[in-house]
């Protein structure tokens, strides 16, 4: 391919012109040779030389020059306008096209350069999505994490409140309920220490009723403490709970400072169900801020099932209580006095220790009624039956025998001790002033007792309650408001007892025997 530089072009449009120039001079002589010489001719021969000139430099340079110089500055200004896919075609073969040649290379590198930068940007804004998604994942994860968490708690605390609960209403016994509060249910929650206080409502007072960890000073079981005062019954007064989170930094006082260490937190819940407040329960732990919100929600949930636990086996004892006691006196009855008697006899035996016994009988009672109506008995009765118990102790069991029998189960106590305790009865019952005594023997109303021991005086206890009767018979024949002791020399008269016993029964069968209805005899 033939190459041509604009020099040459331009040289040739010269030269061509010069050409055309020599051949319209040539012309231009041989004319002036046949038109003779004048000026005009002259003139318009120059002129349209020129003319020539111009309009061929023109073309040439307008093909060769300006048009290409044009399509490249288009291209360019397209470029700049950020256009790199237009392309320069010349076709004049010559350097203009060369460099038309070199600008579309330019223009094929940077539309290259654009596609790998577009490339790179995609891949940018790819990896910054990534990086955004990633981060979204990670706080999804972290979301999932926290409520796996907090699912996983509370899981282990439904499963702990209801273990508690499990334990809890497994028995009706308040002893067995108080044992697993503090061995089982305070190691399940993990508190140092726990103290169960409910509320004995007769006294008026907090009772201690169990203890988990080592009992300071004057803090033991059975103990009866004031609610009206001191930081470990606050709640039970605000009817919520009570926190202190830093012990150390509360000065103790009075019972307080006897019961709460010197560190770690203390953290008291109120027991109650429905309107019915039960006590507290009082949690230790040995570090400082050891109760979180969450923990105190959870402590409350677990003192509500023990609230509910102890107030049931309340209720059961209650109805319990009901089935063995006398209700007219209100003292334990024959029932629950053998129960007692053979709880007590067994653990005589174990201890290898003494048990007496007193049976009790109100002097004419029968003239008393006669007398005085059987309301006004009733209210004997029922006045006896406070006197024995408020001249005996805790550990003694006062019980109804029957009509107006009593008895006294002694633990402990031998049969000297015993008597002395049944003669302070009769002083009692002699000295208290009930209501129209006048008509009684002595103008007073009293009481004969026989006592029994063991071991002295029985090997079972059926045969000491039968020797203390066999004394209290021997009291009776005796002239009445007086102790008699058992001893061997009062079985000469047990014939005469059992005549005594036989013919009473016999009263009292044809006391109880209805009159028969007759029956109409058939014609
Ligand atoms: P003694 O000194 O020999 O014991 O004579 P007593 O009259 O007390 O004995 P007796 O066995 O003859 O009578 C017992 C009386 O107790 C008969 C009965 O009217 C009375 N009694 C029994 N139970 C009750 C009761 O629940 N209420 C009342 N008011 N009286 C009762
Ligand atoms: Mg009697
Ligand atoms: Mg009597």
């Amino acid at each position: 391919m033939l190459r041509r530089s604009v020099a040459f072009k331009i040289a040739a449009t010269v030269g061509f012109s010069c050409l055309a120039l020599t051949l319209v001079v040539l012309a231009w002589v041989m004319l002036t040779g046949r038109l003779t010489e004048g000026f005009h001719l002259h003139a318009i021969g120059g002129t349209l030389l020129a003319i020539i000139v111009g309009v061929v430099t023109f073309l040439v340079v307008k093909i060769y020059l300006t048009t290409p110089l044009r399509k490249l500055t288009e291209v360019i200004v397209s470029a700049v306008q950020g256009n790199f896919l237009s392309r320069v075609k010349l076709g004049t073969r010559d350097e203009l096209e060369r460099l038309g040649g070199d600008f579309n290379k330019l223009l094929a590198k940077l539309t290259d350069f654009q596609a790998s930068k577009i490339d790179a940007d995609l891949e940018l804004d790819m990896a910054q999505r990534e990086l955004k998604y990633k981060e979204q994942l990670e706080e999804q994860t972290h979301i999932i994490e926290n409520t796996n968490k907090k699912l996983t708690r509370r899981l282990s605390e439904l499963a702990l409140l209801y273990e508690v609960n499990r334990m809890l209403t497994s028995t009706l016994e308040i002893d067995e309920i108080l044992k697993m509060l503090t061995e089982k249910v305070g190691g399940a929650v993990q508190v140092d220490e726990l103290t169960v206080l409910l509320i004995d409502e007769k006294k008026n007072k907090l009772r201690i009723a169990a203890i988990l960890g080592d009992p300071r000073a004057s803090w033991s079981v059975n103990q009866l403490v004031d609610p009206m005062t001191g930081l470990f019954s606050e709640s039970l007064r605000k009817g919520n709970h009570f926190l202190i989170p830093d012990l150390s930094r509360v000065p103790l006082k009075g019972k307080d400072w006897d019961y709460l260490p010197d560190n770690g937190s203390f953290l008291s819940i109120p027991m109650n169900d429905k309107n019915r407040l039960l006590g507290l329960l009082n949690f230790v732990r040995n570090d400082k801020q050891a109760f979180s919100e969450h923990q105190i929600k959870l402590l409350t949930s677990v003192t509500r099932q023990a609230a509910l636990a102890i107030l049931n086996a309340q209720l059961y004892q209650e109805k319990l209580d009901l089935s063995v006691t006398d209700e007219l006196t209100k003292l334990a009855n024959r029932r629950k006095m053998q129960t007692r008697l053979e709880l007590e006899w067994n653990r005589a035996r174990r201890f290898n220790s003494n048990l007496s016994l007193l049976m009790i009988d109100i002097d004419h009672f029968k003239r008393y009624n006669d007398r005085n109506g059987h309301l006004l008995g009733d209210k004997v009765l029922q006045g006896v039956a406070r006197i024995l118990e408020g001249n005996t102790r805790e550990v003694d069991t006062v019980a109804r025998f029957g009509g107006e029998e009593f008895v006294v189960i002694l633990p402990g106590q031998d049969q000297q001790t015993a008597k002395s305790v049944a003669d302070k009865l009769r002083r009692a019952v002699y000295g208290h002033n009930f209501p129209r005594t006048q008509s009684q023997p002595g103008g007073h109303l009293s009481i004969s007792v026989g006592v029994a021991a063991y071991p002295g005086d029985a090997d079972d206890p059926k045969v000491l309650l039968d020797k203390s009767d066999l004394a209290l018979y021997v009291a009776k024949r005796a002239g009445r408001d007086r102790t008699v002791s058992y001893e061997q020399e009062l079985e000469r008269v047990e014939a005469d007892r059992q005549k005594a016993l036989a013919a009473k029964k016999n009263r009292r069968r044809r006391h109880k025997r209805k009159p028969r209805m007759e029956l109409a005899k058939p014609n």
